[in-house]
């Protein structure tokens, strides 16, 4: 689960990380008021949006030249008037895609002064299993690019869960940033913050970029990006609370309901699998015949009809879907099961669209019968392969 910005730097600030003040603003009266708690003389009023770019974002129907989702401002008016115009507006940056998202929050910052950019993040190694600390003297730009242009300013350390942050670790970031004196040991204890709320909250990824030095020779965390490990999710009710649905895709939040592990994509073929693996390779050999997968989804192991049905339904209520491929393999789910998901499924929400199953495994006579019993105009898959080609050719086809 991802939050926005403003609420990262709270729960940092818990742990005792730098972080400027600041105030969440839905209107542009709360900005105004925001600024005047501030005081000035610099602000920034930065969109909140679950998605990174807000600087050198665009925003829908301003000028090419407008400022981006990220504005340095001198006076409280100037806040007020930018914030009307950021909320509310579409900003498209390159990790929203085309589409960009709509901002309907800001943070309103103090300005910062910055003498130097760096870039900070932790996140599970899982091959190790340790937490990884990475690191740059390249902050504030994108880290694949300074990944792939200069990958030796990238520096990565990982430190043991056994033991946790010991001084070699605080001195190896002192020294890949270039510090020294009084900001070396903010570094210390910056990391040994982060590295306890990394832990403590149960994250998948924390990562600041920028971390700044300021003009008077301090840190501060002056962009920060948390997400959490949604299994860990039950025991912190406190950053359950701040998920922001309104950031989510709904079909998404629709399969969550049913604990269906679903991820929407950008094809044109609806796929319902059991299994992660079958999953994968179900979507590997629709491209391999010349299609792109409208999404995962993995109904699991043991998938009731209603998770069955439900599942179906957010793959036909989705406008892109122009065909369906059900390709089930039947070990402790059964083949039976799955057909009157999708046959209840159907009933209720008519198909529009090709659909080609493919059962194999525990009562797949059963569930053939049940589906050719139906009368449901539906294409029968041998395997996998057959299924990818069938329903490929019937999209094609149909176009
Ligand atoms: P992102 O573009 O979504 O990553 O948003 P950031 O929070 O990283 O802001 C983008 C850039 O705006 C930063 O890299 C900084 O260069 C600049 N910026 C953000 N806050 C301040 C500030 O307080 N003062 C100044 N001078 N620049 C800022
Ligand atoms: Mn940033």
């Amino acid at each position: 689960m991802n939050i926005h910005e403003h609420q990262a730097k709270a729960v940092l600030a818990e742990f005792g990380c730098p972080v400027p003040r600041g105030f969440a603003a839905f209107t542009a009266a709360e900005a105004e008021d925001a600024a005047k708690k501030l005081g000035g003389p610099v602000f920034v009023v930065k969109s909140q949006i679950h998605a990174g770019g807000r600087g050198k974002g665009k925003f829908e129907g301003l000028a090419p030249d407008a400022k981006g989702g990220v504005r340095v401002v001198k006076s409280v008016e100037e806040v007020k008037a930018n914030a009307e115009e950021m909320l509310g507006r579409v900003l498209v940056t390159h990790q929203t895609g085309p589409k960009g998202k709509q901002v309907n929050r800001l943070y309103i910052e103090e300005g910062a002064a910055i003498a130097k950019e760096f870039y900070l993040s932790l996140l599970v190694d899982r091959e190790t299993s340790f937490v990884s600390v990475v690191c740059s003297t390249e902050g504030g730009m994108d880290i694949e690019d300074v990944a792939h242009a200069t990958p030796e300013k990238i520096h990565t350390f990982s430190i043991d869960p056994a033991t946790g942050v010991w001084p070699t670790h605080q001195r190896a970031l002192a020294k890949a940033l270039g510090l020294t004196g009084g900001l070396a040991k903010e570094a210390a204890s910056l990391l040994t913050q982060l590295y306890t709320a990394f832990l403590a909250k149960d994250m998948a990824m924390l990562e600041i970029n920028p971390l700044i030095v300021t003009a008077d020779d301090h840190l501060r965390v002056l962009d920060a990006k948390l997400s959490f490990d949604g299994n860990a999710l039950f025991r912190h009710p406190d950053i359950r609370e701040l998920r922001d649905t309104s950031e989510e895709d709904p079909k998404e939040i629709e399969a969550s309901k049913f604990d269906l592990a679903y991820i929407a994509l950008d094809g044109e073929i609806g796929c319902m699998v059991n299994g992660a693996g079958l999953a994968m390779a179900t979507m590997d050999i629709i491209k391999l015949y010349g299609a792109e997968p409208a999404n995962f989804l993995d109904v699991g192991g043991g998938a009731s009809k209603e998770k069955v049905t439900a599942a179906f339904k957010i793959i036909t209520a989705d406008p892109a879907v122009k065909g369906i491929l059900v390709n089930i393999f039947g070990g402790i789910m059964r083949c039976d099961i799955i057909a009157e998901g999708v046959i209840a499924a159907v009933k209720e929400v008519g198909l529009a669209v090709p659909l080609v199953v493919r059962l194999e495994g525990t009562n797949v006579e059963l569930g053939k019968k049940i589906i050719s019993e139906s009368g449901l105009n539906v294409i029968a898959a041998n395997d996998l392969s057959d299924g990818a080609e069938k329903i490929v050719a019937a999209v094609k086809g149909a176009k």
